[in-house]
């Protein structure tokens, strides 16, 4: 059940004042001592994640956030902290309290979920202490509000039954990698090197899902080396339908792989499945503009161990500057640590994303997009290098 990494899972946001009880109702919600439960206010700092299956939704992960009225110096920085995750929440739950006084911090933090198109749950908690009208409060802060008793456990059913009847509204415009390209017998070769920055005794997570799609579509996998492609090729010949590719390798293979199959990459099909291809299509005419000096930022969404001739470290910074022909400046970022402030950028190259969920990638490339600020992915960026972006794009015709 736990094996469905977090960035396939939808996440529940819990948020609301300190001392609600959100880390309580993610005990109660998952059946398990999780959180750190205690009733002294601001208990909960980082943001704690918790996966559970949510029949019938299936795999999620609920994230306890610390209270948005926080106070002091580090108080502040938790609150950012707890707005950070509404980049990645599919579903927000508002935690409050009939003890609370005013409602000034849920009523901005509402507007700002409301901006973001996130699904919102008010959940009224203690109801054991309380039971009187939520009318009052529904009107208040213009959104329905469930009841609950996290002591009683009253109302954590409905709550269940909530949060599943949502799922239908969460913008889930690309939830495949490629099985919706799929038909049964189609015959897919996967071409995964297995070179130093491979890791060791596994596939990578887009590998894997890509064959899980594959196998799903009723599709024959044949995964290969970039080494065994030719003699696949030979023996396989007009039977392949596409071959899905490392996207280092494209200089390597594309003149192995004849026109009429299908040629494409992991890092494209997960610019499709977590990001947008069609931002990242226009951001690659970007290049050519690029001037001396101009700052880019290379942006990976986890902190792999990173060896010599690096992706995002050398490769990418090389072939930029080779293209645009000037001297281009560089910063990284990894993992959740995206700049803040990204206006001083003129480009942004991101990887595949696999290991944020698509809400997440999407905010990233809403926040370059709303600055102006070309955004592509690695790629379509090396399928472009290698001058082979509208093949790698062939496959998906609804582009044009
Ligand atoms: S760098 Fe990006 S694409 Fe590569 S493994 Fe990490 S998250 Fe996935």
């Amino acid at each position: 059940m736990n094996s469905t990494p977090r960035s396939n899972r939808l996440h529940i946001g819990i948020f609301g004042k300190r001392n609600t009880g959100k880390s309580s109702l993610i005990n109660a919600l998952t059946s398990q001592e999780i959180a750190l439960v205690s009733n002294i206010k601001g208990t909960t700092t980082d943001p704690v994640y918790k996966s559970m299956e949510l029949l019938p939704i299936g795999p999620v992960v609920f994230i306890d956030t610390a209270g948005i009225d926080d106070e002091g110096k580090l108080g502040e920085l938790r609150i950012k902290k707890t707005l950070k995750v509404l980049e990645k929440t599919d579903i927000a739950i508002i935690l409050l309290s009939f003890e609370s006084e005013d409602l000034e911090y849920e009523k901005s933090l509402i507007e700002n979920i409301k901006k973001k198109n996130i699904p919102i749950i008010g959940v009224l908690n203690k109801v054991d202490k309380y039971n009187g009208s939520i009318k009052y409060l529904e009107q208040e802060l213009n959104i329905k509000i469930y009841k609950t008793s996290i002591k009683t456990k009253d109302g954590i059913e409905k709550l269940k039954d909530e949060i599943c009847k949502l799922k239908p509204y969460i913008n889930d415009e690309n939830p495949f990698i490629i099985r919706d390209k799929i038909k049964k017998n189609d015959v897919i070769v996967q071409v995964t090197p297995i070179d130093d920055s491979a890791p060791k005794g596994r596939l990578i997570l887009p590998q894997v899902q890509t064959i899980r799609e594959v196998l799903d579509g009723n599709g024959i996998n044949i995964v290969v080396q970039d080494s065994e492609l030719q003699k696949t090729i030979e023996l396989f010949g007009d039977k392949i339908k596409m071959v899905i590719t490392d996207s280092q390798v494209f200089g390597k293979i594309k003149d192995i792989v004849p026109n009429h199959i299908f040629l494409t990459s992991y890092s494209i099909l997960f610019g499709r499945y977590k990001g947008d291809l069609l931002e990242f299509t226009k951001g690659i005419k970007e290049i050519k503009r690029l001037k001396k000096g101009d700052k880019i930022l290379i942006s990976e969404a986890c902190s792999h161990h990173r060896q010599k001739g690096d992706i995002g470290r050398d490769k990418i910074p090389k072939f930029l500057q080779e293209i645009s022909g000037v001297d281009l400046n560089f910063d990284w970022s990894s993992g959740n640590s995206i700049p803040e402030d990204i206006s001083k950028y003129s480009l942004i190259v991101h990887c595949g994303g696999c290991m944020i969920n698509r809400k997440e990638m999407v905010s990233r490339i809403k926040n370059a997009s709303q600055k102006n600020i070309p955004i592509i992915n690695y790629g379509i960026f090396l399928a472009y290098k290698h001058d082979i972006l509208e093949r790698a794009l062939e496959i998906f015709p609804e582009l044009n």
